[in-house]
């Protein structure tokens, strides 16, 4: 059972040096022939899986989603609707790099069925945009904001990225207000990280001055938390601020452990089925991917079934992602046991460290903790 749907699309028109996500630069052709194979895994998936009642969310994330035509995202959209259900005010999302999207094709976007869009701005600051490798200045960004609001988005998330090499306090602050300057509905915040095989490991491991140190970083993390509040958006997981109304659906659907199917290469699903669950993943390979649907099958690895002492774990370290915190009447109803009962030493440690706080109703990270939250997840694990 699942009630959310994402869709990933594989495919970016260069790649950023900091990207690990799996996409690669698209030739001719490919967003057609991706299409077809979507469509073919919609049909094959809903053969043998159905969601609850109708979908409640579907998010097209990459990659570069908007690199597709709006015809080939309504075919999508249409094609779930026929085999699953959609819910009449189900959120559909659609990322989008702003080097790829003007006023028509955003219009063609909301037309298809889109409602909501994440963009991803990044920084404001054009020499940061060029040291990332993003193939859009912060101009185009803007440009692209504004359009999507002409072309009638009333969700608009955007996201940005902080501890960039030589960023500094002021610099990150600066980016901020230019975000609040558009009045955008939602903001998904990031630190930056190295990851390996990206051409920012190879520039930056081993010789690191030029990025912030964690003390510099951890101001960054605190200054949004500051200012953005004070701008009526709350912080609602530990990356992620929007404001009343305006938390992504899709999103918060993971943090609490809603079932969803992932479509596409490279994509996760979790499905709420028997006992606590199944979690798969496709081959993130778009070669392997296309053989598998041609011989009519689905590209799944990785099958785990999900344990209950897997499944507690999974609802400590999601749960506490979110400001609401994980509550000790849906942790018993869940497991049929007492939060407290069974995490009491590790819950009193981690109170003590001043990482969690704890009320009548529940447990919920402080703001340190959410700086450290690998650390606090870690004593969760099973
Ligand atoms: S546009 Fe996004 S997914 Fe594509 S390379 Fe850049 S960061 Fe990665």
């Amino acid at each position: 059972m699942f009630s959310r749907l994402y869709i990933h699309i594989p495919f970016c028109r260069r790649k950023c040096h900091y990207c690990a996500f799996f996409s690669r630069e698209n030739a001719d052709g490919d967003l057609e022939r991706y299409t077809e194979l979507l469509q073919r895994e919609m049909l094959l998936a809903a053969e043998t899986t159905n969601p609850q009642q109708g979908l409640d969310s579907i998010y097209f994330g990459g990659g570069t989603p908007s690199l597709m035509e709006p015809q080939q995202i309504s075919r999508l959209i249409d094609r779930a609707v026929e085999l699953f259900g959609v819910a009449a005010n189900a959120e559909i999302t659609l990322e989008a790099n702003p080097g790829t999207v003007d006023f028509q094709r955003l219009a063609d976007f909301r037309q298809a069925g889109v409602t909501r869009l994440s963009l991803g701005i990044q920084s404001f600051d054009d020499r940061m945009l060029t040291a990332l490798g993003r193939i859009h200045t912060a101009d185009q960004a803007r440009e692209a904001f504004r359009a999507a609001r002409r072309a009638n988005f009333a969700n608009i998330g955007i996201d940005l990225i902080h501890a960039l090499p030589g960023q500094t306090l002021n610099m990150w602050r600066s980016d901020l207000h230019q975000a609040l300057h558009l009045a955008p509905e939602h903001l998904s915040i990031y630190g930056l990280t190295i990851e390996e095989d990206t051409p920012f490991a190879a520039k930056f491991i081993g010789d690191t001055p030029l990025l912030p140190d964690e003390e510099l970083a951890a101001c960054m993390f605190e200054a949004a938390d500051t200012l953005l509040p004070a701008y009526g958006y709350e912080h609602y997981e530990i990356a992620n601020y929007a404001r009343a109304g305006f938390r992504s659906q899709h999103n918060s659907g993971y943090w609490k452990r809603d079932g969803y199917l992932g479509l596409g290469a490279g994509a996760h699903s979790y499905l709420r089925d028997s006992g606590y669950g199944t979690r798969f993943s496709n081959a993130a390979d778009l070669d392997a991917f296309t053989t598998a649907l041609h011989n009519d099958t689905l590209p799944r690895t990785d099958i785990m079934t999900i344990a209950r002492v897997d499944a507690m774990a999974e609802f400590l370290f999601l749960g506490l992602r979110m400001s609401d915190g994980v509550l000790f009447k849906t942790f018993e109803q869940a497991f049929g046991a007492g939060l407290k009962q069974l995490f009491a030493q590790k819950i009193g440690v981690l109170l003590a460290q001043g990482l969690l706080t704890e009320d009548v109703s529940g447990i919920r990270l402080t703001l340190r903790g959410m700086l450290l939250s690998n650390q606090v997840f870690q004593q969760f694990l099973p």
